[in-house]
């Protein structure tokens, strides 16, 4: 008796969470869909090879998805970054978040996961009038809260399936290893992760990488592109300067 009461109760305590849950819990991506497409996307900035990243992207007709933070290698709204990210939008590539201050998302509270990702988000409104409809947690890392809180806010949570491993401290060469093997295998789709910040990731092994793309093929194209989704939640004209621009 007691065991059946305790069922109906849990039975109509998730039939009454279930939906709500449901609706506000993040989807992750780790694939592009759409056949023959790769995303390259970039993370950690902005920094100082923004600019020259955009330009290799452009003179090889191919478009980044930038996943940016807002105070981790320097402020996102001193005057050089906010210019370098407007000027990587104004070109066509996507700007998402990376949250304020690549914090790993699963050691803090539903508000401070909030905070992180509304300053990020608020700050890239503010310099391109875009809101992002993306954010890839610090370390890839993310637990139930973290997709809670970015399902609330209309984030989709984004990971990767190809990790060029610059982060982890990897080589050039070991880099480009890694590349050759990604080509041979020729999978119909890559998401690919690199961060901004090394100046052998901008300056040598993304031109190398997309060398090796452009004779295998592919369409280097926005993340929104690969999967067929909208980038932005919504696009409003860019905010003048204020002094509300700061970290
Ligand atoms: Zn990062």
């Amino acid at each position: 008796m007691l065991l059946s009461l305790a069922v109906t109760l849990s039975l109509t305590v998730s039939a009454l969470a279930a939906p709500h849950e449901k609706r506000a819990r993040a989807q992750v991506i780790s694939h592009c869909t759409v056949p023959n497409t790769i995303a390259l996307t970039f993370d950690d900035g902005p920094h100082v090879y923004l600019r020259d990243i955009v330009n290799i992207l452009d003179s090889n007709g191919a478009k980044g998805t930038f996943f940016f933070n807002g105070e981790n290698y320097g402020c996102i709204y001193s005057p050089t970054n906010a210019d370098d990210i407007k000027y990587t939008y104004d070109h066509g590539h996507q700007v998402a978040s990376h949250t304020w201050a690549h914090k790993d998302l699963t050691t803090l509270t539903k508000e401070q996961i909030d905070y992180e990702m509304l300053r990020v988000e608020e700050a890239l409104t503010r310099i391109t009038g875009a809101n992002p409809a993306f954010m890839r947690p610090p370390y890839g890392n993310y637990n139930d809260l973290v997709l809670d809180v970015s399902g609330l806010r209309k984030q989709t949570v984004v990971i990767w399936d190809f990790d060029t491993q610059d982060s982890l401290g990897a080589s050039t060469s070991k880099q480009k290893s890694l590349i050759d093997g990604l080509i041979h295998n020729h999978p119909s789709t890559v998401l690919s992760l690199q961060h901004e910040v090394y100046e052998s990731t901008a300056h040598d092994v993304l031109p190398y990488f997309i060398q090796n793309l452009k004779t295998a093929g592919y369409r280097m194209v926005t993340l929104a592109e690969c999967i067929g989704k909208n980038p932005y939640q919504r696009v409003v004209a860019p905010s003048p300067r204020n002094g509300d621009w700061h970290c």
